[in-house]
């Protein structure tokens, strides 16, 4: 792989890099307890109402939220910390290779999705 390419896929990955991030700090905060690991903020929402009946359904509103949270910060978490492994593979000069069998991933692929570890034949399911 040239180096003109590698910076063009270094800049993606960076730029991805900080958009989840910044996604992910609007829904959780760093684990005090675990290093890498995220916790989702626990929403409060607002509410003028006083009644019983309005305070229960804003509780049910919170759960919800709170459960589709733990999901999303999940999912995000685990993008950022690719990111993060295929910055270090830019760096170890190990990146653009399969994990598997060390070959070079196919640059179209790597293009569609810069944080790939494998190339189409040993992708995880
Ligand atoms: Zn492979």
């Amino acid at each position: 792989m040239d180096q003109q390419t590698l910076a063009q896929l270094q800049a993606q990955l960076h730029a991805e890099h900080d958009r989840i991030l910044a996604e992910l700090k609007s829904i959780a905060t760093p684990s005090t307890d675990a290093p890498g690991q995220w916790d989702a903020i626990y929403p409060k929402f607002e509410t003028q109402e006083t009644g019983s009946e309005a305070d229960r359904d804003d509780e049910e509103d919170e759960v919800e939220e709170y459960e589709e949270r733990v999901g999303a910060k999940s999912s995000l978490a685990s993008q950022l910390l690719a990111i993060t492994h295929a910055l270090e593979r830019i760096n170890n000069k190990t990146y653009g290779t399969c994990k598997t069998c060390r070959n070079p991933i196919p640059l179209e692929r790597l293009q569609a999705n810069p944080a790939a570890e494998y190339d189409i034949e040993h992708e995880p399911k």
